[in-house]
């Protein structure tokens, strides 16, 4: 069931569950076994291969979501995105990648990549006169994040995809930040779709995976390199993917309405300097966020007024958020991203990317909107 007709909320439930449903179960079995007998037709499966009962059932539904011909799913967002560079690059080969992209991913490509043979060019992805300049006869792919993190920023999305097709590059973004609730990629061009659905896909911050869609032809170079590199989704964290995905779009909208609750409640405190959340008409992104996406997101990031002392003071009052890195689950986090995510940049890179010691992330959960601004506002009365 993958009718591109049927609505997001309704695709999430019911997108891959085979009817008649098996044993009559409204609720897909976990396949625990590793060997299936080989078909008459000569296909092994085998849970490495991705391509067992449990396996396929998860990949129908995550394709669904993001509107795709077919899906990968990975034992990790890292997987998902390690094995989509290298089903499009090769020795010799060049990409292009927005600068702000996740510290795993630049890692991947500015430490590894040259060990492999890739050269990547980091530039603004507001910027279409960058990509331009970073173009090179062998470059092979333009790679992007839907939301950029800690600033929440929204690049040039509909200008990366077009370039990518003028240019002949494959196109691949990474749509952790939004989800398909709000953003769907490949309906304005992109040819990958990363995931890491340890974030909001599962939504409940216990297990990792990751996805990569595309098209079946593009999937299977990428289910290639997976098999070879071994990254395939276990069948217990795949159950469970598969039934976070069902409540995606109720706590997605939650999030998003904390969020901008949240945000325009930091935004009009007198010990908040200065907040970012693309919702607000003060981001720098927010006329092409209403543009591309149906929401803005679960994520914001601020500074209070008083620096580094008061950014701990608050953290250290707040009472509903864990103080933990990563996103996407039911329960709100706060975090500073100078010693989390952006703990390996140097201070000075961080300065120029705009990430100072006293900036704040807050992830949010899909707790009640009052009772995070009443804690919010306890935290800041100090
Ligand atoms: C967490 C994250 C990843 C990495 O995912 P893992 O599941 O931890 O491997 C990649 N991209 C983004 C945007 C992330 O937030």
């Amino acid at each position: 069931m993958s009718d591109a007709h049927e609505r997001f909320e309704t695709l999430a439930v019911h997108a891959g569950e085979p009817r008649p449903a098996h044993g009559g179960s409204a609720v897909f079995p976990i396949y625990q076994g590793t060997v299936y007998e080989q078909t008459a037709t000569g296909g092994v499966g085998y849970l490495r291969y991705s391509n067992t009962p449990s396996q396929e059932y998860l990949q129908d539904k995550l394709a669904a979501l993001e509107g795709a011909e077919a899906s990968i799913a990975t034992a990790s967002g890292m997987a998902a995105i390690a094995t989509a560079l290298h089903s499009v690059l090769a020795a010799g080969d060049h990409v292009i990648v927005a600068g702000s992209v996740y510290g795993g991913t630049h890692a991947l490509l500015a430490d590894q990549g040259p060990r492999l043979g890739w050269t990547a060019d980091f530039v603004d992805s507001t910027d279409p006169a960058a990509w331009a300049a970073a173009l090179r006869p062998e470059t092979k792919a333009i790679y992007t994040e839907s939301i950029s993190n800690p600033l929440v920023g929204v690049g040039d999305l509909a200008g990366i995809a077009r370039f990518a097709a003028e240019h002949g590059l494959t196109s691949i973004i990474d749509n952790t930040f939004p989800t398909p609730v709000l953003f769907r990629p490949h309906a304005i061009g992109y040819d990958l779709v990363c995931h890491s659905a340890t974030k909001a896909l599962n939504g409940h911050s216990d297990i990792v995976a990751g996805v990569v869609t595309g098209t079946a032809e593009r999937i299977d170079r990428v289910q290639g390199f997976l098999t070879l590199y071994g990254g395939s989704i276990d069948p217990h964290a795949g159950f469970l993917l598969a039934r976070g995905i069902k409540t995606l779009a109720l706590r997605v909208r939650q999030q998003n309405a904390n969020a901008m609750a949240l945000a325009q409640f930091l935004e009009g405190h007198e010990r908040v300097a200065e907040v970012r959340y693309p919702g607000l008409a003060s981001h720098p992104d927010h006329e092409r966020a209403a543009s591309l996406f149906n929401g803005f997101g679960s994520m914001l990031s601020f500074t209070p007024v008083g620096g580094l002392e008061a950014a701990e003071v608050l953290i250290k009052g707040l009472r509903l958020p864990y103080a933990a890195p990563s996103l996407g689950g039911v329960e709100s986090l706060v975090t500073r991203p100078a010693i989390s995510s952006h703990a390996k940049m140097s201070p000075c890179d961080r300065v120029l990317a705009g990430i100072g010691e006293d900036l704040v992330r807050f992830s949010s959960g899909i707790e009640a909107t009052e009772d995070l601004i009443d804690d919010f506002s306890q935290a800041l009365d100090f």
